[in-house]
């Protein structure tokens, strides 16, 4: 980038203007990455203070049997196959049950599209967790898994929210979204839901005052001008309801071979390769620079490495999530050194060996509990050494 392009996206940024898309797509050309670096940081620095908030939640995944065949979903199971599950309502409560300690305030949930479940499992299984659970919040199922519900219930997908939410549902998730653009999207989606639909459910659902994630999977197949067209049709929709709460950069994940069945489920590994961390700190920065108007950037560290994680607090990020003691999802996909396991004190060390201050969340942002400075080296050294990948 010439040195003239530079100042003028300087200028723009910190006198507070909107960026273009032309802006956004030569932000990824920069091979600056402490510039942009710097840019994002003052982006939200202004928007965050050095506050990075995170949340004590648990993931749960009712069942991995799938209708679809997404070329890089490693999760999903057909019919059948021997390790395809799906969760009785009673075994769900129960492992949900398992799963509450330190305080949780979210479950998470996310499933196959199922091909015969049918409608009525799914506020059955909402209002038996709410029952079980009373003080944690339901963070549950993507825009696509409603639409497959339209489909399984005849309903339409605002009567299915009313239903859902009066079993319990507080927020849908942000998945399905993956990249928008047909160019990409054709070769990796195999559901129906695409940018028309994902954003109709998604209006719907801040219509009745919820509050919801969006998110963008990374680093396959697409090019930097896919990613600008995603956060561009985000933007616009926020700038009409404001409901998205925060935007999560997803990092693709590569597949292994599954060790029972010698199988390779994702169908674009060949074709790709999943991105550097230099390229995750700058879809962090171009994201955090290009949303003026979602208040929060989160780095979902499960996806992305601890490393990565602590330096995407410098990049835009102001979001750790959460606590996950099991995350299937991208463990099904190769973990890359992640850990499974993190609890508070683990996420609150790791955001004060960054620089910042934590802040714990509930589902909609709103302020759990602030914790203001690190205890000193002196008291953390008495304590059993932690050791991180
Ligand atoms: S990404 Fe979701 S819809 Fe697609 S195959 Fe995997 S579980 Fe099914």
């Amino acid at each position: 980038m010439d040195s003239g392009l530079k100042r003028e996206l300087e200028a723009k940024v910190y006198a507070g203007e909107r960026l273009t898309r032309a802006d956004g797509i030569a932000l990824y050309e920069s091979d600056d990455l402490a510039w942009l670096g710097r840019l994002a940081h003052h982006k939200r620095t202004e928007m965050n203070g050095e506050r990075v908030m995170f949340n004590v939640n648990r993931h749960l995944n009712l069942t991995n049997v799938c209708s679809a065949s997404c070329a890089y979903c490693s999760f999903q199971r057909k019919p059948g196959e021997k390790d395809a599950y799906t969760m009785r309502i009673d075994e769900a409560v129960r492992k949900a049950k398992e799963m509450e300690d330190e305080q949780l305030t979210e479950l998470h949930i996310v499933n196959g599209l199922h091909p015969s479940l049918p409608w009525r499992y799914y506020p059955k299984v909402l209002r038996e967790l709410k029952g079980a659970l009373p003080n944690v919040k339901l963070k549950c199922f993507t825009a696509t898994e409603v639409q497959w519900f339209e489909k399984i219930s005849g309903r339409s997908a605002g009567e299915i929210l009313d239903e859902l939410m009066d079993a319990g549902l507080e927020s849908l998730t942000g998945g399905g979204a993956e990249i928008f653009d047909w160019e990409v999207r054709q070769h990796i989606v195999d559901h129906n839901c695409h940018w028309e639909d994902w954003s109709r459910i998604h209006r719907l659902a801040h219509e009745r005052g919820m509050k919801t994630p969006a998110t963008m999977l990374y680093g396959h197949i697409e090019e930097p001008r896919h990613r600008v067209d995603h956060v561009m049709r985000l933007r616009e929709l926020q700038d009409e309801t404001g409901g998205f709460v925060v935007f999560i950069p997803l990092r693709y994940q590569h597949d292994f071979v599954d060790s029972q069945d010698g199988k390779i489920r994702n169908r674009i590994q060949a074709r790709t390769t999943m991105a550097a961390p230099a390229e995750s700190l700058k879809t962090f920065a171009v994201s955090r620079l290009m949303f003026d108007n979602v208040p929060h950037v989160k780095c979902f560290w499960v996806m992305h490495g601890l490393s990565v994680a602590q330096l995407s607090l410098n990049f835009g990020a102001d979001d750790l999530d959460g606590s996950v003691v099991e995350y299937k999802i991208t463990h099904d996909a190769d973990s890359y050194g992640t850990p499974n396991t993190m609890h508070r004190d683990d996420l609150l060390h790791l955001i004060w060996d960054a620089g910042f201050q934590p802040v714990e969340r509930n589902t909609r942002y709103e302020v759990v509990r602030e914790y203001e400075s690190a205890p000193s080296l002196a008291e953390r050294r008495s304590e059993p050494q932690r050791v991180w990948a």
